[in-house]
């Protein structure tokens, strides 16, 4: 159904924003820590329209079950629990700053694959955010958007996670990674000009996702705020890889210290990447992520079979490094090439899975796309 069948008229505005791929930079957001996510050409679509009656009426494309109405002064958070909660919760979030949303007719539809670990719920909360923003000009910026989106999926929807999926849909740009400080929210733009190169970045969607994924991120998080209390420091992002031997003498808990050993690695790993690129060499970077991936899978603890194949079969058929990406247990690994190896790389992975009776992965080239923006 199109958003004139559905609501009578033409939209006001279309907007489209994309889901994401982290480079480097896992599990460091709630540490404090630094991260390097891409957009990926996948986008959520909105088509918007204000209304001046409180009524909030939401579809999606891609779900059964047709318009999902509400008011703007009855939403409540956390008793929502369909996929209307994500643009439900961002008009929530924007009115509890002080913005006044006094309605919308929205219609939105997605190529972001759901589930994935691509963040299609952030590309979801972020179009809606950025549409609104533009009809109602609130004036946020890209980052005030991120923080709204992040608020909406924490408070609203109740998912506990960190700020770098909304802010890579909001604020990432064509043709680069964004560093993200996740503790002051600072950003730069770093070229990531993969095809001047002749390099690719293919994501590879396992299609399974394992149920431990909530309890295990909790658990992540609480084990890294222990780390960081016996360690005396406010966040692990205070710890300095130089220092990180001595740090590991001092935990006694053998969980805790992988846990530690992964964060503080893991930013180093992602300044080495930010040091690489900025001297050129994008091949380097290759190595980095499949030590990532170690890291994730021995340390860390939130890989599993299927990720840790990808890896594998991927280096083996050629590939300059992969690793796991998002938060693990399934969904997706990234894997650079060079172009001459793309199909070779794929025929690795995609027999590897074959022979260990898995389903057929997905997969796709990454290139770094546009963030969140205006489409009519
Ligand atoms: P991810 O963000 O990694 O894709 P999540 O579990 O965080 O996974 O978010 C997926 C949820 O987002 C879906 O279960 C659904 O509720 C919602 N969602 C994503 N895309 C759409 C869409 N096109 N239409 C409706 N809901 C969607
Ligand atoms: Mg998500």
């Amino acid at each position: 159904m199109s958003f004139e069948e559905l609501y009578g008229s033409a939209p006001e505005g279309t907007w489209a924003a994309p889901g994401r791929v982290n480079l480097i930079g896992e599990y460091t957001d709630f540490n404090e820590g630094f991260v390097m996510p891409l957009a990926l050409p996948h986008t959520a679509v909105a088509q918007v329209s204000r209304r001046g009656d409180g009524v909030l009426r939401l579809f999606s494309a891609d779900i059964d079950g047709g318009v999902v109405q509400l008011r703007v002064d009855e939403l409540e958070p956390l008793t929502n629990t369909s996929w209307a909660a994500y643009p439900a919760g961002v008009v929530w979030a924007l009115r509890e700053a002080g913005h006044p949303i006094t309605g919308a007719d929205i219609h939105l539809s997605s190529t972001v694959p759901t589930g994935a670990g691509l963040s299609s719920s952030a590309a979801l909360e972020v179009v809606t955010a950025l549409a609104l923003n533009d009809l109602y000009e609130l004036g946020l910026n890209c980052q005030d958007l991120a923080v709204v989106a992040q608020r909406a999926e924490n408070a609203f929807v109740g998912v506990p996670c960190g700020i770098m999926d909304q802010t890579a849909s909001a604020c990432c740009t064509e043709g680069h990674t964004l560093y993200l400080d996740c503790r002051d929210l600072s950003t730069r733009q770093v070229p990531f000009d993969l095809a001047a190169q002749g390099l690719q970045l293919l994501v590879v969607d396992t299609r399974v996702k394992h149920a431990l994924g909530d309890g295990a991120y909790a658990e992540r998080r609480a084990g890294c705020e222990e780390g960081a209390r016996t360690l005396g420091v406010p966040a692990l992002r205070d710890v300095p890889y130089e220092e990180l031997t001595e740090a590991l003498a001092r935990l006694d808990d053998p969980t805790v210290r992988g846990y530690v050993r992964h964060i503080v690695s893991d930013n180093h790993r992602v300044e080495q990447t930010i040091t690489l690129l900025g001297a050129g060499d994008v091949r380097g970077v290759g190595p980095v992520l499949t030590e990532g991936h170690a890291s994730l899978r021995d340390d860390l603890l939130v890989s599993c079979a299927e990720l840790d194949l990808v890896v594998e079969s991927a280096n083996a058929g050629g590939a300059l490094g992969a690793r796991m990406t998002g938060g693990g247990f399934g969904g997706s690994a990234i894997v650079l090439v060079e172009d001459a190896y793309r199909d070779a790389v794929s025929k690795s992975v995609t027999e590897a899975f074959a022979a260990a009776g898995y389903a057929e992965p997905r997969i796709f080239v990454a290139t770094p796309s546009a963030g969140a923006r205006r489409l009519a």
